[in-house]
């Protein structure tokens, strides 16, 4: 994923989110995005799926501009996870992560298969999980969930914005090991927002360092902890 020139200006914004930012992100890697709050991470991220739509620049995905196609259309090539899950709470958890198949067609039974293998994948028991509601599960099984949905259409690219800000130390330690077993299994091309830096060395095969709407630096963890 390629991202070139990128801007962003909100409406009635006097100064840019995002400004002239370039960044690839290479296929199958995780690039962390770190940098203090309001710096433009999650602009970036929404900018990618098209959430909101950069007022400069373009962005590729394998080779492919979709700076300005119709955000629906980039649901099957983009997994989105967000803080605290973001699940909907009327639906079950079967039902969660079922919603992009449901969008893209597939029937009920490919689609309750899906839902049990992924829950499996993340490590919760399928028949334990699939009949609950988000509220009846704890906050790392939520998030857990959260990335299952993400993954549920198998799409090559996944937007992951502080998955697990919320959740308890301890229990992060183990979502980010999780998560990167999960990656050597699915191996996607990832950008992660965090303003951890421990997390960003741990999970990111490359560390991007914003500043005010700005790409500061862009390197490996090494190089971003020696040289900062
Ligand atoms: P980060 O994710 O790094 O915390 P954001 O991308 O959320 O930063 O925000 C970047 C800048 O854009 C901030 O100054 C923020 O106030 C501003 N901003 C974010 N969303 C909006 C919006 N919907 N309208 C106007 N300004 C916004
Ligand atoms: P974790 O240690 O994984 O964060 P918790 O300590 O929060 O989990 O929860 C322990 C167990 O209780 C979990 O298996 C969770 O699914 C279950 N649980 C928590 N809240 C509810 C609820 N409201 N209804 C049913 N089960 C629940």
């Amino acid at each position: 994923m390629v991202l070139e020139g990128v801007e962003k200006i909100y409406p009635g914004g006097t100064s840019p989110a995002v400004s002239q930012l370039d960044m690839k992100i290479p296929q199958g890697e995780i690039v962390m995005l770190i940098g203090p709050s309001g710096c433009g991470k999650t602009t970036t991220l929404k900018m990618i799926n098209r959430l909101i739509e950069p007022t400069a620049g373009r962005i590729l995905l394998n080779g492919k501009d979709v700076t300005h196609v119709n955000g629906d259309l980039l649901r099957r090539e983009i997994g989105y996870v967000i803080q605290q899950g973001g699940l909907f709470p009327h639906f079950s958890i079967a039902d969660n992560i079922g919603v992009v198949p449901k969008m893209l067609g597939w029937d009920k039974q490919r689609i309750r298969e899906r839902a049990d293998e992924l829950l499996h994948l993340v490590g919760l028991e399928p028949s334990q999980f699939r009949d609950r509601y988000p509220r009846q599960l704890s906050g790392g099984q939520q998030q857990r969930v959260g990335v299952a949905r993400a993954l549920a259409a198998d799409p090559p690219v996944m937007l992951m914005d502080e998955p697990f800000g919320a959740i308890d130390p301890i229990t992060r330690d183990r979502l980010q090991d999780e998560f990167l077993e999960i990656q050597r299994t699915v191996g996607k091309t990832i950008a992660f927002v965090t303003h951890d830096l421990q997390e960003a060395v741990k999970l990111g095969d490359k560390i991007a360092v914003f500043a005010t709407g700005k790409l500061e630096q862009y390197a490996d963890p090494e190089t971003v902890l020696t040289r900062p």
